[in-house]
Parts: C-alpha cells; sequence; structure tokens
C-alpha cells in the first residue's frame, strides 16, 4: 500500500487527503497548530457564547468547487449545513444608497434601475454556464479546456481590468458593486486581469449565492475531517514540519504550505529553478482583521445592509480604485476597502442574545505594523452612524498577528501569494503540472497553487491527482 503525508490541514490540504485516502492511499495530515482547519476556524474571540469566523466567513466558491459538491452528501452527513442571508451582498454609499446582489438576477437587475439590462447581459450568460466556466477555470491554465469556447469567451473578459468592465454601468450603485466584487482580488484595479475574480464571485454568487456555513466555518474542516476519517486518514495536530527528512519513506507528499515554506522544508533537493520561483514568489498587500460583537446589529443607514450577509465597504469605484492602487504600493490609506459580514443574520446560532458577531478586515499594505482599527470603525460610521455605541468588545489582529496565526499567510497576504497578473494566470511558477515541485512525490497544493485563494478545496483535489497520475 502505498502511502501519503500532507503537511497542513487547511481546504487544499484536507481536500488533497481525502482525494489520496480514497484512491486507497494510506494518509496522514500533519498540521502545526492545536486545531484543524487552516483558514476555516471559528471561536469566541470577543465575549462567550458569541461565534465569530477566524478567517472565512462566506463561501460562494465551496458551492462552485466541482470536489466539494462531489462530497456534498458526506459533508451533509458530517453536520455541514449551508445558511443563506436574504441579501447576498450590500454596498452602502453616502446618502444612504447602496448597490444590492441577491441570488436572483431578475431582481438584482431589477433593482439596478437602467443599469439592470447590462448587469443581465454581463452575468447571465455566465451564470447559465457557470458550470462549465468553473470545470475550467479551477485548473491550471495550461490544459485542454472542456469547454473552449466558454472559457474563452470568458478569458476575453476576465483579461481586462476592472475599470474597463465598470464603464458598461452608469450609476455609483452598479459600479460600486462590481468593483466591490472585484476587489476581492486585492490587487489595483487599473490592472489586466483584475475583472476576473469580480465576474467570477458575482457570477457564483448568482449561481450559488454566498452562504455561511451554520455553526461556523469551522464546520467545514469538521466536515471534511469526518469524510477523511471514514476512508481511513488520520490526522496530527501540534505538530510542525520542518524538513522534508522528517518524512523519509513517504511516497506522496503535500505542502499545504506558501512555495517559500516549500523551499525551507525541501531544501537542497529543490531543483534549482523551481527553488528560484519559490523565493521569487509575490505577496500581495495584507488583511488587518477587527472582530466586533455588536448589541442589536450594526444599525446600517440603507436597509438592504441591515439584511445582507456580506456589505463591501469603500464607497464608490473610484475611492475603490484609489484605496486599492495606494494599499498596492505600500501607502496605508484613512478610507480602506473593508469587507463586513453579518454571518448570524443567516446562522442565528452564533448570537447571544442581541449580542452579534461582526466579522471585519480592511486591505492594509504587506506586512503594514499600525493599527488599523480607527480606521475600520470610521469606514463603517460612515454607512452606520452610531455603530461605536452598539460596540461592547471587539479583538483586532493584523498582519503580523496573522502570519503568527497561519504561516501560509506571508506578511498577512491572506491569500497567499498576490494575483498579480503573471500569478493570475500561473501560480506558484510557469509549469505544466504547477503543482509538482521536481522532486519524485513532492507536491504544493496550497492557494498558492491554482485556482488560488478561497475555501474550495480545488488546489487540493488537482495536486493530489495530479500525483496519483505519476504514482500509477
Ligand atoms: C481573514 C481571512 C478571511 C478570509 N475570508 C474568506 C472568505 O470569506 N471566503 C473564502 O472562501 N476564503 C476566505 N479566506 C481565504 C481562505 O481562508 C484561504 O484561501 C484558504 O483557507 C486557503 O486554504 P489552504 O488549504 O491553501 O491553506 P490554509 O487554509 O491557509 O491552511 C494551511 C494550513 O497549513 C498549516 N501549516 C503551514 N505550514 C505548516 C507546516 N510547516 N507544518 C504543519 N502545518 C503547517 C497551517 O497551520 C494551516 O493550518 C480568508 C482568509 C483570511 C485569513
Amino acid at each position: 500500500m502505498s502511502n501519503g503525508i500532507v503537511v497542513g490541514s487547511g481546504p487544499n490540504g484536507l481536500m488533497a487527503a481525502i482525494v489520496l485516502a480514497r484512491a486507497g492511499l494510506d494518509v496522514e495530515v500533519i498540521e502545526a497548530s492545536a486545531t484543524i482547519g487552516g483558514g476555516m476556524r471559528s471561536a469566541e474571540l470577543t465575549v462567550p457564547g458569541v461565534l465569530h469566523d477566524v478567517c472565512s466567513a462566506t463561501h460562494p466558491t465551496a458551492l462552485a468547487s466541482p470536489a466539494l459538491q462531489e462530497l456534498a452528501p458526506d459533508l451533509e452527513r458530517h453536520g455541514l449545513r449551508w445558511r443563506w442571508p436574504a441579501v447576498d451582498i450590500a454596498h452602502p454609499l453616502d446618502g444612504g444608497r447602496a448597490g444590492v446582489m441577491v441570488r436572483s438576477l431578475d431582481e438584482t437587475c431589477a433593482g439596478l434601475g437602467k443599469d439592470g439590462g447590462a448587469w443581465r447581459r454581463t452575468f447571465g450568460p455566465l451564470t447559465d454556464h457557470f458550470a462549465e466556466l468553473v470545470t475550467d477555470a479551477f485548473r491550471p491554465i495550461l490544459h485542454v479546456p472542456a469547454h473552449p469556447i466558454r472559457l474563452a469567451g470568458f478569458g476575453l473578459e476576465a483579461l481586462r481590468p476592472a475599470t474597463w468592465v465598470a464603464r458598461r454601468w452608469r450609476s455609483d450603485e452598479a459600479r460600486a458593486l462590481f468593483a466591490g466584487a472585484a476587489a476581492h482580488i486585492i490587487q489595483p484595479l487599473t490592472r489586466p486581469l483584475s475583472a476576473s475574480v469580480g465576474l467570477m464571485l458575482t457570477a457564483n454568487g448568482h449561481a450559488h449565492g454566498w452562504p455561511v456555513a451554520e455553526g461556523g466555518s469551522q464546520k467545514i474542516a469538521a466536515a471534511l475531517a469526518g469524510v477523511l476519517a471514514d476512508a481511513g486518514g488520520r490526522i496530527t495536530t501540534g505538530r510542525r514540519v520542518s524538513s522534508i527528512d522528517e518524512l523519509a519513506g513517504v511516497d506522496v507528499v503535500m505542502l499545504d504550505t506558501s512555495p517559500q515554506a516549500a523551499a525551507d522544508i525541501v531544501g537542497d533537493r529543490l531543483p534549482r529553478h523551481v527553488a528560484r520561483a519559490y523565493r521569487r514568489y509575490k505577496q500581495g498587500p495584507a488583511a488587518f482583521k477587527l472582530d466586533l460583537a455588536v448589541d442589536g446589529g450594526i444599525p446600517w443607514t440603507n436597509e438592504a445592509c441591515r439584511r445582507a450577509g456580506t456589505v463591501h465597504v469603500g464607497g464608490t469605484l473610484e475611492q475603490i480604485v484609489a484605496s486599492e492602487r495606494a494599499v498596492s504600493r505600500g501607502t496605508m490609506v484613512d478610507d480602506p476597502f473593508m469587507l463586513v459580514c453579518q454571518q448570524y443574520l443567516a446562522d442565528p446560532t452564533r448570537s447571544s442574545g442581541t449580542i452579534h458577531p461582526v466579522w471585519a478586515y480592511a486591505h492594509v499594505p504587506n506586512g503594514y505594523t499600525g493599527d488599523a482599527s480607527e480606521a475600520i470603525l470610521r469606514q463603517i460610521e460612515r454607512f452606520a452612524p452610531g455603530v461605536r455605541e452598539r460596540i461592547v468588545a471587539r479583538v483586532a489582529i493584523g498582519p503580523a498577528g496573522l502570519e503568527a496565526y497561519n504561516a501560509n499567510y506571508v506578511g498577512g497576504d491572506i491569500a497567499t501569494g498576490a494575483s498579480d497578473p503573471r500569478q493570475t494566470l500561473f501560480r506558484p511558477r510557469v509549469a505544466v503540472d504547477p503543482y509538482f515541485t521536481g522532486v519524485p512525490g513532492v507536491y504544493v497544493c496550497s492557494a498558492a497553487t491554482p485556482p488560488g485563494a478561497g475555501v474550495h478545496g480545488m488546489g487540493g483535489a488537482n495536486a493530489a491527482r495530479a500525483a496519483l497520475r505519476r504514482l500509477r
């Protein structure tokens, strides 16, 4: 019987382990932290009984993921339930206005008024054929596409800067709504390919919504661990792997780590050109996270924001373009782009009486050492006057804290690598098999590999399948 070790228990690590174990390998996952899950953990961070997601909050990509879809009945058996908010995304603007996206394309288009037609022309075809699109988009760029015409059509749009795509909308609401989704790329929105993430995440929202996991994102990790155990896999926590020498005699090693950590772990055995590529791998801007316990929830001026699972805070498209550009250049701004999630609206089990958990993070420069809490609160207050009086507790964690929490977040980069044009297409290096390290049996499977960041497990699934092909 062949054996495998997976270093790291994020969604990609656990998915890689499941694919290998289901193929008959004897598999062990080794996790540095005391708890499993990587970016899918939850904890009572502020006050007892109020459950916060430490990292991932909302999970459109999990619903889109072919690998997770395949496991859906098993994950449900192990306690995973998705819950949808009434409004998927709201994007407040000054004066009480907001761009609003719900799962229904018709309803969203109706809400966007004169821009509804252009929204439908952009997202209708992508949504109708979303499963086909995902089949190709969630794989390495160099492959024979299953749906070449569909992929080519998407590719032509995705190659553009987000600001170009946004020109088709005239209202602040529609333009900001798209900019908020596009800003998940954490790159300047004037760069080529910066439209790609906004197009995918919005179509993903119309196809599946932006749901949360009942009982916290940790439940996704727990359910994946349950599926792994069913397949005979084991998990060891509290052990950091520092060198490949610790894993002698193992047929397949999967590294759910950053490329830099992979270079450290594999050391001199790594072919020189691969080591060089891993060392030169670029980090993106960082996150500064602020978790709040809020009595009665955030008093957003706009009513749709009070019903939204995710609120994109950053003002107009032009304001987001300016703040994202500055942060990418290493300059902190007074009005950063931010994500605010109100998971409790879809999953009331997370609250304690009238005290609700609110999850927020701002984009800040990589390695930023200041405290962005005030900037975050000011931005929320701009669209929700009176919020400060309702905050009963708060906990902040900046880039250094995030990296200490999870070594994959180098400098606080929560996407495990910049999604600049080159690394959007080729990560962690230019190669037909980007998962293979060049050392027999050793693979990288983290968000530093295609298709990149997010809870979807596709890096892990793709890497494990590449390993199985070589093993046979
Ligand atoms: C604040 C924040 C908010 C986010 N929000 C969302 C969201 O709303 N939706 C979404 O889809 N995604 C979100 N993400 C991104 C998502 O969490 C990640 O893209 C995803 O978890 C990456 O999965 P992974 O398996 O590649 O690595 P990770 O989840 O980062 O897991 C890697 C694991 O490997 C372990 N490890 C690393 N090195 C070693 C070693 N040497 N030895 C042993 N173990 C090791 C780490 O401890 C960690 O547990 C967010 C991330 C953060 C930080």
